[in-house]
């Protein structure tokens, strides 16, 4: 971490979990998003919510998403204090002992805590494929992707 060199695919799948992320709040009100854990060629992100997400049109939720990349929005990294950082968003998962935060925003678009490596833009992620969802606890469902050129 932190040198500053991505892998291939490194950022792709991880910027791509923060636009599923925002349209999965979009779809469901209470949906709190969970841990993400991402492999060289795909990811997976946990929600909780009271819906059930097996019943989301995931052809629905790959497109828009894929229509969000597809606007070629910069996606921009800061480092701000904690004081600061929790005027702009939830720092209910970022640890209390966590005292800078950095803050990825798609512009316009998204903002949130992460320290994953993110790509510069959304034009660089490529096309994104839902793989599955599947149920991974009480309210919880877990959401499996990809990313291709
Ligand atoms: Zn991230």
């Amino acid at each position: 971490m932190n040198s500053g060199t991505l892998k291939p695919n490194e950022g792709r799948l991880q910027t791509a979990e923060h636009i599923l992320c925002k349209v999965l709040e979009g779809r469901a009100n209470d949906a709190v998003m969970g841990i993400s854990k991402f492999k060289e060629d795909s990811g997976l992100l946990e929600i909780t919510t009271a819906a059930d997400a097996r019943t989301f049109d995931l052809g629905a939720l790959q497109d828009e998403v894929n229509a969000v990349i597809s606007k070629g929005l910069p996606v921009h990294k800061t480092v701000k204090k904690r004081e600061d950082a929790e005027k702009e968003v939830d720092l209910r998962k970022v640890p209390q002992s966590v005292t800078e935060v950095m803050i990825v925003d798609i512009e316009r678009f998204d903002k949130r805590p992460c320290r994953d490596p993110h790509v510069g833009n959304t034009s660089q992620i490529g096309k994104f494929v839902i793989r599955g969802v599947e149920k991974a606890g009480s309210n919880r469902y877990r959401f499996t992707f990809k990313v291709e050129f």
